[in-house]
């Protein structure tokens, strides 16, 4: 599968998301961004068309990829949002999924748990979801709950990094009350969440969890988008196959991919995504019979389906759409 120029376009742009906010503006630039300018100058210059005169404003295109000139970044019909945040000037969730993060984080994840027992591999896959954040109290919490995990912590440390300046908000970071990823609040009081990573939250509720960045290490960011949100619906489903007496099985080499065998033969993997498109590929790439997601309308079905290519069979389900087929009788999957 060739990366289109849309994908070299958001890997430019997550290259750029990992330098603090003044060296974006300067160069020499990530090669990933560099590698794109000078694709897309190309282009322009090929279709007679002006180019952007500099990454900033290459960047700056990235808010709303549907203005004219902007032609040779072909495949923005397929997504539903544009890779920057048109007030927040952030990279979106889309620009992740379209930058292929889904597969940086299965990455991380093999790497944490290659050569060890299952037993041992799902406790620091369970460390990961549900720590966004540590601190120097981590251990200490951990220890009180459960003395079992303190290996797991100590292990998955690595995957932790300084606190990203973006988020930063008067010296301190702040978790969103409703998903537990990285929030934003303002002025005037800072106490009120004003945006968060999952980008779908309820805006202005009370932030409850805020702490020194300078005492934090926070979780990378691919981890945080493909690792903790769709965590929390795998243990949903896990849980309801349990109480079906319907057996999982962990599959293949992406970490959270499961072979179950009632009612029909299936492997499965949960997804928390935004766009059908880079779901579509990711879900050829991890071999699964089906997309289990939180919820899903129409549209996003259609899309889902229409980004498949000829041949392939993926289907898509919700989380109470499976349940609902292993409590009907005699009914399949597909
Ligand atoms: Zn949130």
């Amino acid at each position: 599968m060739s990366s289109s120029m849309l994908e070299h376009l958001a890997r430019g742009v997550l290259a750029l998301s990992h330098l603090a906010g003044a060296a974006r503006a300067i160069p020499p630039y990530p090669k990933e961004a560099q590698y794109v300018l000078d694709l897309i100058v190309r282009e322009c210059l090929h279709s007679g068309l002006t180019p952007p005169s500099s990454l900033p404003e290459l960047i700056g295109w990235c808010v709303d990829l549907t203005a004219s000139g902007r032609e040779p970044i072909r495949g923005v019909d397929l997504i539903v949002q544009s890779l920057v945040h048109p007030v927040q000037r952030v990279r979106t969730r889309t620009c992740t999924e379209v930058g292929g993060w889904s597969a940086v984080s299965d990455r991380i994840v093999a790497e944490v748990v290659a050569d060890i027992p299952d037993e041992e591999a799902r406790r620091r896959r369970a460390v990961l979801a549900s720590h966004v954040l540590i601190t120097s109290e981590t251990s200490r919490t951990v220890l009180m709950k459960d003395p079992r995990m303190i290996p797991a912590l100590k292990a998955v440390k690595d995957c932790y990094l300084p606190a990203p300046e973006e988020w930063i908000v008067r010296g301190k970071i702040a978790l969103c009350p409703t998903c537990g990823l990285l929030a934003r609040s303002e002025h005037p009081d800072y106490e009120l969440v004003s945006w968060c990573e999952t980008e779908t939250c309820p805006r202005r509720t009370r932030i409850t969890n805020r702490v020194s960045a300078s005492s934090a290490l926070v979780l990378h960011p691919a981890l945080r988008l493909y690792h903790v949100l769709p965590a929390r619906t795998e243990q949903i489903l896990l849980t309801g196959l349990k109480t079906a007496h319907v057996v999982a099985h962990p599959s293949g080499d992406h970490h959270g991919c499961y072979t179950i065998r009632a009612p029909n033969p299936a492997v499965i993997r949960v997804y928390d995504r935004i766009e059908p498109g880079p779901l579509a590929r990711d879900s050829l790439v991890d071999k699964v019979d089906i997309a289990v997601v939180p919820q899903l309308d129409g549209e996003f079905r259609k899309m889902f389906q229409e980004a498949l290519p000829g041949g392939a069979e993926v289907l898509i389900r919700t989380v109470d759409e499976i349940f609902e087929i292993l409590t009907g009788s005699g009914k399949e999957f597909r």
